[in-house]
């Protein structure tokens, strides 16, 4: 029998240090989630601060039945749940890094900047995605396109162990060699079969970079060059090519605020001055409307962030083969036709370390996929929400190419269809089995859930 009633909040608080429940001061601030359409009203928020805690909070949510949300950094739509418990782990944030093998252990309530800046510190760096305040756990576990993608791969190419706690309350170390199968689910597999409470990385070397903002005149044929361009460029550039209506920024001129830009976000890896020269081309597809490219710190990367914005948004991810100017044509024609307060296409040209990886070798197969592409509008009344949808859904399908996955951290909408285009081929069969072993009664369920 689940039932809200069986939970005492003042015999919660004997067993864990931080409890919130409903009638505290910091309730809402604790299960407010970035989505600003997400309001859920949980029974209690445990913040955890350790492993045996973890399956303290497992065993309780098995014992009154209630759902159960695992909430690192808030940035997914399933980290809250009505009338449940949310375990949150932002308090655990210890971070081990040895620079002699060049390898950290990161507790899972660490932020993506947090991580980066104590690492960085070194001259070392592991790559998460474009946000700072994007939580190591949910990142991670559903693969993590960032900066480094071409460079060195997804945050889970370069995971080298984690610590996890299992649904019958078991703390397991696994890696490779021990429980191989939950550490092949685990990096792609999302929140599926355990609590990650730490992730041993791998450190790559990165002291300086070149990189910042590049913005130029969007036309079919600036987008489909710089397209061309990025794919072609040294695996240590890795670009994400937002495609939208220019938002009145200061260092915009006001001539230039609403027309179509690109606004490109770029890192190159390695020696600035090599960057510089790498650079070179994409600043000559136009004249630029503004060029922040410059030497940077990796750090840098993750500009600082307004924590009280809370968008509603829709948005669709998909795979593309290539964008050429007909396709460029289509996205502007597309972009341009949505009434929402802003609607943004973002491309990520992916391939190298990336595509080097075995397609079955982890939870994310998508390891032949060319060009990641977020379709996304912004709107403030939800009222609108249908007119928005429609928009997406059309747009996706006048882009389609062949390749028809979806990448499961970007997908806001739960469902089969949505889980087929997550886990191709023979890996969501082989997350089931993994699903089965480790979490038969499905207690892990707040996610693109992997029934057993
Ligand atoms: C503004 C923004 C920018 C983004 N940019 C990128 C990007 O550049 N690249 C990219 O790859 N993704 C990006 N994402 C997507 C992001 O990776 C996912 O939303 C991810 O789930 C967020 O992780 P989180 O820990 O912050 O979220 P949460 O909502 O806290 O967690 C998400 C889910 O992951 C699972 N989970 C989290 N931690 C654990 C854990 N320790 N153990 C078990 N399960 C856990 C749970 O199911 C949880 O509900 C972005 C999202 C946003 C909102």
């Amino acid at each position: 029998m689940s039932d809200t009633k069986k939970l005492s909040i003042t015999k919660l608080r004997k067993t864990f240090k931080h409890v919130i429940a409903p009638k505290d001061a910091n309730y809402d601030k604790a299960r407010t989630v970035v989505a600003g359409d997400i309001d859920r009203r949980p029974a209690v928020i445990i913040k955890v601060t350790n492993a045996n805690e973890v399956a303290q909070v497992i065993a309780l949510a098995k014992e009154t039945g209630l759902a159960l949300a695992i909430r690192s950094g808030g940035h997914s739509v399933h980290s809250v749940v009505d009338g449940g418990i949310v375990l949150d782990l932002s308090m655990m944030k210890d971070l081990q890094i040895d620079t002699n093998t060049k390898t950290a252990w990161a507790e899972t309530g660490l932020t993506a900047s947090e991580y980066t800046t104590a690492a960085s510190a070194h001259g070392l760096t592991t790559g998460f995605g474009d946000t700072g305040s994007v939580g190591i756990g949910g990142i991670t576990l559903g693969g993590g396109v960032g900066y480094l993608v071409r460079k060195h791969g997804l945050t889970i190419d370069n995971l080298l162990a984690a610590e996890i706690v299992t649904a019958d309350g078991q703390i397991l170390q696994i890696d490779e060699k021990n429980h191989a199968d939950l550490f092949w689910a685990i990096r792609g597999g999302g929140g599926n079969f355990g609590v990650v409470t730490k992730f041993k990385f791998q450190l790559q070397d990165l002291p300086q970079a070149y990189g910042g903002m590049l913005f130029l005149p969007a036309t079919a044929e600036t987008i489909a060059s710089f397209l061309t361009e990025a794919e072609s460029a040294p695996e240590e550039l890795s670009a994400i090519v937002n495609v939208m209506p220019a938002p009145p920024m200061p260092f915009l001129a006001e001539e230039h605020h609403g027309k179509m830009i690109i606004m490109a976000l770029m890192l190159y890896a390695g020696d600035p001055a090599q960057g510089e020269k790498v650079m070179e081309p994409f600043r000559k597809f136009a004249t630029p409307f503004a060029d922040m490219l410059r030497p940077i710190s990796y750090t840098e990367m993750f500009p600082p962030e307004n924590g009280e914005y809370h968008p509603i948004a829709v948005s669709k991810n998909m795979f593309l083969d290539k964008v050429d100017q007909s396709v460029a044509e289509t996205m502007l024609k597309h972009l341009q036709a949505s009434t929402g307060m802003m609607s943004v296409t973002q491309l990520r040209v992916l391939g190298g370390a990336m595509a080097r990886v075995p397609v079955d070798g982890t939870a994310y197969a998508h390891r032949n996929s060319k060009i990641m592409a977020n379709l996304a509008v912004i709107f403030q009344n939800l009222d609108e929400k249908p007119i928005h949808e429609k928009w997406v859904n059309e747009y996706q399908k006048a882009i389609q190419q062949s390749d028809k996955g979806g990448y499961v951290n970007f997908i806001n909408t739960l469902g089969e269809t949505e889980l087929n285009a997550a886990y191709p081929g023979s890996t969501l069969e082989k997350l089931r089995q993994v699903k089965a072993k480790y979490d038969p009664t499905n207690l892990f369920k707040m996610n693109h859930n992997i029934k057993p």
